[in-house]
């Protein structure tokens, strides 16, 4: 599942501060701002129009001229900022009338229809194994509402599947690629990628809450950030960890050895050292906590919540010493080995 693979690129690729004018980078292409500033600037056409179900809000993909915009001019305005996109990007919602007057920009598009199909589900073992449908989740922008995201299945005939794992902004289906090019014409859908076959039979799949960047989720149809805690070129690096509140379902003890475990397996696979501490608030440090409800930062695992953690990108974007955490839901029965196994998901 994309949440899945999304939370891997957090744990082992590291962003660098990029200034502005730098590619944005998505799952199917890097978009060069300079190179496309001409067509990225041009308003949208008639007839290029994607479709909408109430034609009040579009979403746009943008980039700012800086790491720290100002975005509360934009929410003024009534544009909600919804998911964030290396480098300097974020998928934004704008109603229909708003002035993109003196909003100072980089890059602005509406979403391609192509980015919005992960290039998993176009594999060409599939299409080799001449299967006419895929199963899918549908994953709709944050700020779309039920009914509409329904509206829009039912309109491309998709039947849908239930799940109870699913995310209030997805839907489980199976569908052919020409329902599936047909969707991605919607504004209101964000991104269309494999579901485990799983899910098809009411398998329980929990991702975790997606990777963390600027306060931002990072939006599913975005690539990883770039060069990372090593820097350009390097492929190796040294980074520490930490534990605070450790949970109420495992013996403290036990969960210190099975992170332990899980980095020590990290580092069989990528050039990266790491080293425990106690100093919880160093930079380039990782540290590890059981926490439900607010417990400090803008992500609350709120009650009936199907996250089971969250993970941050390392400085920059995110401040220090928050960047690179690992927090995870202590609603969930943790235990070691069992169905909410902790090292799994420190590993994950
Ligand atoms: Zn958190």
């Amino acid at each position: 599942m994309q949440h899945t693979s999304l939370a891997l690129v957090a744990a082992c690729v590291f962003s660098l501060f990029c200034a502005n004018g730098e590619e944005l980078r998505l799952k199917t292409r890097v978009i060069d701002p300079a190179l496309e500033a001409t067509a990225a600037f041009k308003l949208r056409a008639a007839g290029a129009n994607p479709r909408s179900v109430s034609g009040r809000r579009w979403h746009w993909l943008v980039q700012f001229d800086n790491a720290n915009p100002d975005l509360k001019a934009w929410e003024d305005r009534g544009a909600k900022i919804l998911a964030s996109v290396p480098v300097n990007g974020f998928i934004i919602s704008v109603p229909d009338s708003m002035s993109w007057n003196d909003l100072p920009l980089v890059y602005r598009s509406p979403l391609d229809a192509g980015d919005k199909m992960s290039p998993q589900v176009l594999s060409a073992d599939l299409m080799a194994e001449g299967q006419s449908q895929r199963l899918v989740i549908v994953h709709f922008h944050k700020d779309v509402e039920a009914w509409e995201a329904d509206a829009i299945l039912e309109a491309e005939g998709v039947a849908l599947l239930k799940n109870g794992s699913l995310e209030a902004e997805d839907r489980l289906a199976e569908i052919t690629i020409e329902q599936m090019s047909a969707l991605t014409l919607w504004d209101e859908v964000e991104y269309v990628f494999p579901a485990p076959q799983g899910m098809k039979t009411g398998e329980m799949y929990l991702g975790c809450g997606g990777v963390i960047s600027g306060g931002y989720e990072v939006a599913m149809l975005a690539a990883s950030f770039g060069e990372g805690w090593d820097g350009p070129g390097r492929g190796r690096a040294s980074i520490s960890y930490s534990f605070g509140n450790l949970g109420s379902r495992v013996d403290p003890a036990q969960t210190q050895a099975e992170a332990r475990r899980a980095m020590a397996e990290w580092s069989k696979a990528v050039a990266v050292t790491f080293t425990e501490t106690t100093a919880r608030n160093a930079s380039r440090n990782i540290d590890i906590l059981f926490a439900t409800g607010d417990h400090g930062d803008p992500f609350p695992f709120r009650s009936g919540s199907t996250v089971l953690g969250h993970s941050f990108y390392p400085a920059n974007p995110n401040p220090e010493p928050l960047a690179g955490d690992i927090h995870i839901n202590d609603a969930w029965g943790w235990s070691i080995g069992g169905q909410w196994d902790v090292f799994s998901v420190i590993l994950h």
